[in-house]
């Protein structure tokens, strides 16, 4: 397209605002409540297995300290160490034994948290309009941690988070829309409307990424390994498509219930891993091409700018995510086999979305 020729780079601008943008199709947050909500649930779970793993309460290590990134200051001061001790122990208590993506306490938290991202406290006591409405002792916790994060190592994750997002701007601008269209015509539905809500924090869940419904919301870790360079665009279109592939699902069901086969609980999960990744291929072996390009006209982009695409081969050898993380190795073998055989067929365009699913589900 010629849009892909004429995009220019980004501008360069410090952000203030949590949302960054606009682009299409999604709408990109670098939250601070958000943030400050999975570094505390990531050390809860941190202390938790560590304290597993120890036999006595004197064995114990250290407490946890606050990790603190490079250049930031050192240490805290005690007042600070004991606010952080006191949210990780409260998250650690409560919430460490909960599943970010399956307890709704913890979706329900983390969309309050992310709709009060633009206020510097949740009890309303400076603001009314702040009133999270959060319990009481969970507002207190979040609230004597908040000095201490922002002033230790917020900087560095907002840092981390819009590095992310400005890695991936470009290929959100250049192939957000059309990639859209192209999974939902897929998947035989709309895309949303409304702009999806993608809360980048620097770090998530144990799988560096999670999509949660109603409201759909995507949440992604921007300093996970696993979402770098090119994967970024096929995160944010796998994540997305969590909340539009339900038809998929049904179709799955439905077949399988005339067949009187038991339904595969992951075919879906690793149909949408193996779409997403054959949707966006052909988009990243021209796009390595593409950002090659634009760093050669554009030397203040950064070394980052075309992070794992540099280099790629013209013929392509994009990886989709599912195959370069060995999920198929995990027990989706056969997956992959029905997949390839009767899924690739419909991708093309060959098959019928219809005949796609009863061949698969026949194959089971
Ligand atoms: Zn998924």
């Amino acid at each position: 397209m010629v849009a892909l020729l004429l995009a220019t780079a980004p501008a360069a601008l410090p952000q203030i605002d949590a949302v960054y943008g606009p682009l299409p199709v999604f709408e990109l947050h670098s939250g601070f409540w958000m943030n400050l909500h999975h570094r505390l649930y990531e050390e809860a779970r941190q202390q938790r297995s560590a304290s597993t793993a120890v036999s006595t309460k004197s064995e114990r290590s250290a407490k946890p300290a606050l990790q603190v990134a490079p250049g930031a200051k050192p240490t805290l001061t005690g007042p600070e160490q004991r606010a952080w001790d006191d949210a990780v122990s409260y998250y650690a208590a409560n919430y460490a034994d909960k599943d970010l993506l399956f307890s709704t306490e913890l979706v329900l938290l983390k969309n309050q948290l992310g709709d009060f991202e633009n206020c510097d406290e949740l009890s309303g006591a400076k603001k009314r309009t702040c009133d999270a409405g959060l319990p009481g002792k969970l507002t207190q916790i979040l609230e004597g941690a908040a000095p201490v994060y922002r002033a230790h190592h917020w900087p560095a994750d907002d840092r981390a988070n819009r590095a992310w997002i400005k890695r991936v701007d470009p290929l959100v601008r250049e192939q957000g829309v059309g990639l859209s269209h192209r999974l939902a015509d897929i998947y035989q539905t709309q895309w949303p409307n409304e702009k999806i809500r993608v809360d980048v924090s620097a770090v998530a869940n144990a799988a560096g990424a999670y999509t949660t419904l109603d409201p759909l919301r995507v949440t992604i870790a921007s300093t996970d390994a696993r979402n770098q360079g090119t994967a970024a665009l096929e995160v944010l279109f796998h994540e997305a498509s969590h909340g539009i592939a339900t038809p998929v699902e049904l179709a799955i069901a439905r077949e399988c219930r005339q067949r009187d086969k038991p339904i595969p609980r992951d075919l879906w999960h690793a149909l949408i891993f193996y779409t997403t990744g054959e949707v966006i291929k052909p988009v990243m072996d021209t796009e390595g091409d593409a950002s090659d390009d634009r760093v050669a006209q554009s030397g203040s982009e950064g070394s980052n700018a075309s992070q794992g695409s540099r280099g790629s081969a013209p013929d392509g050898d994009y990886t989709p995510y599912a195959k370069r993380e060995g999920l198929y190795q995990r027990g989706w073998e056969n997956y992959l086999q029905i997949l390839t055989r009767y899924w690739q067929p419909y991708l093309e365009g060959r098959v019928t979305f219809d005949d796609a699913i009863a061949h698969m589900v026949s194959a089971l």
